[in-house]
């Protein structure tokens, strides 16, 4: 057995200004044909190395064509795709057989042409291809699985965490389909429930009790008594002005009137449980005040939702620097920032100087202004580290030369380029022990809870104004999300559609 593997990810916010062109995956992810596996550690436990195991054990032939990753931020450059799809068609055109296309894709990207990237590459994979080739995707919890992706797809498989700590076991999941099918046609049947509905992704968890957990665990159980050979809940990334868009439930079985049932019942208790999926959220001086009062050692973590750039938000928001300053609060406080501008003033200073900083708004300047400040200059980086997980322990991160710059006893680490923010290595690495600040603010929504809570005193969800991933979704500018669509429209006593069955 032949089969095609790619890679193509990116996590869409339409509202952020900066367009992810081809440099943000060349800093990023950019591997050709055998590098897509050969200069990566075999352990790091992501999508790529399931596939590659999956079909070694199946002794099936796994040929790479190319793996593209970034960061999360504004729409993708449409040349971007346009070369990609070169790429996979030139791996394509040297295979003398086809049996099946392998492909990690996030699910959640728009580009400067198309809403629906990922459906796009997949209609466009499927015409290369043709219509015998089993294909089976892998994809991020926040893809927006639209009907053409599901058309122009045998499988599909999102991830069953948040935090996610299962990217390698979706990328299994898929390929284990993915074989079946090729083995046999009719061994299954996919069902999907597309629901008009995005939540703001601070406001559930698989991790912690709650209503979305509890919806996760049903559809392992119907798995376990099987009902089910797997099941999505995809929650669309909330930062998408898109049409088409949808949360979607995949439901994956023998028999097309049980997945069907299945899809049904989880689509309907996800709608039906919206309202309580929003995150409880406090104001800047509410977590100052508790640092202020804490009585542990252990450091308070303010979570910057609005501006955590792996769910898209540009990451160069201060507002919390800027109060913690107007309130001369005594505390030792970390931060990171995206502000090129502020650290190539820092690499000019150097080591040991001080200068007048402007700190913030580089990129997005409504609604949020720089911190000005008198600040020293700590330490240099060349932004490039290990992620210490456990979500993608091990991978390759680079943000981007950075600077970590003191303003009395708080200190910014400011870089080109964040990504993984919720990693403490986005501090370890560049000298700041997040355990020794009385105050940390980490710019994630979900993904910082499973490292932090092992030593946080306490953690709480601040939503900044003027960010560009607040929680609160009516108050940004959506324009093209089809109505009725929650939460822009209540959709009080809503009935999920049949179970479509797309194969
Ligand atoms: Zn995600």
């Amino acid at each position: 057995m032949n089969i095609l593997y790619f890679e193509f990810s990116q996590e869409t916010n339409s509202f952020n200004p900066l367009l992810c062109d081809l440099d943000c995956f060349k800093n990023w992810t950019y591997r050709e044909g055998e590098h897509i596996f050969t200069d990566l550690d075999p352990s790091v436990p992501i999508e790529t190395m399931a596939f590659a195991a999956a079909a070694k054990e199946a002794g099936a032939t796994l040929v790479p064509s190319i793996a593209m990753v970034s960061q999360s931020q504004g729409p993708v450059t449409a040349d971007v795709v346009d070369l990609f799809l070169d790429k996979v068609r030139a791996t394509y055109e040297t295979m003398e057989q086809v049996d099946g296309v392998f492909a990690a894709l996030h699910g959640g990207t728009q580009d400067t042409r198309e809403d629906d990237v990922c459906g796009y590459i997949l209609e466009q994979v499927r015409a290369m291809v043709g219509p015998e080739p089993v294909i089976a995707v892998a994809y991020d919890m926040h893809g927006n699985i639209t009907p053409k992706m599901l058309h122009n797809s045998d499988v599909c498989c999102g991830y069953q965490t948040y935090p996610h700590e299962d990217p390698y076991e979706t990328g299994y999941r898929a390929a284990k389909l993915g074989l079946m099918k090729l083995r046999d046609r009719s061994a299954f049947v996919m069902t999907a429930v597309h629901l008009p509905m995005i939540l703001p992704c601070a406001g559930y968890s698989t991790k912690e009790e709650g209503p979305f957990k509890e919806i996760t665990e049903l559809g392992h159980r119907f798995v376990e008594e099987g009902k089910l050979l797997d099941f999505s809940l995809f929650q669309m990334q909330p930062w998408m002005d898109v049409d088409p868009a949808c949360s979607t439930v995949i439901a994956i079985g023998r028999e097309e009137a049980v997945a069907a049932a299945c899809a049904q019942e989880l689509a309907q208790r996800l709608f039906d449980v919206r309202k309580e999926l929003k995150p409880d959220l406090m104001t800047i001086d509410q977590v100052i005040d508790l640092a202020l009062d804490k009585e542990t050692p252990k450091p308070v973590i303010l979570a910057n939702t609005g501006d955590s750039t792996n769910g898209g938000a540009v990451g160069d928001n201060t507002a919390v620097l800027q109060r913690l300053i107007e309130r001369k609060a005594p505390l030792r406080f970390a931060t990171m920032l995206r502000d090129p501008g502020a650290v190539e003033q820092a690499f000019a200073v150097g080591v040991g100087g001080e200068a007048e900083f402007s700190l913030g708004a580089f990129y997005n300047k409504v609604g949020q202004v720089p911190a000005k400040v008198r600040g020293r200059v700590r330490s240099l980086h060349d932004g490039d580290y290990f992620m210490e997980g456990p979500y993608s322990k091990g991978l390759p991160q680079h943000v981007g030369r950075a600077a970590v710059i003191s303003v009395g006893d708080y200190y910014v680490m400011a870089c080109h380029s964040p990504a993984n923010t919720g990693d403490p290595q986005i501090y370890r690495h560049f000298g700041l022990e997040p355990k020794l600040f009385d105050l940390v603010e980490v710019k994630a929504n979900t993904s910082y809870r499973l490292p932090f809570s092992a030593f946080a005193s306490v953690m709480c969800t601040v939503d900044v104004p003027g960010c560009v991933g607040v929680s609160d979704l009516r108050s940004l500018p959506f324009q093209n999300i089809p109505r009725p669509f929650y939460p822009f429209d209540e959709m009080d006593g809503y009935c999920v559609g049949k179970a479509i069955c797309y194969n």
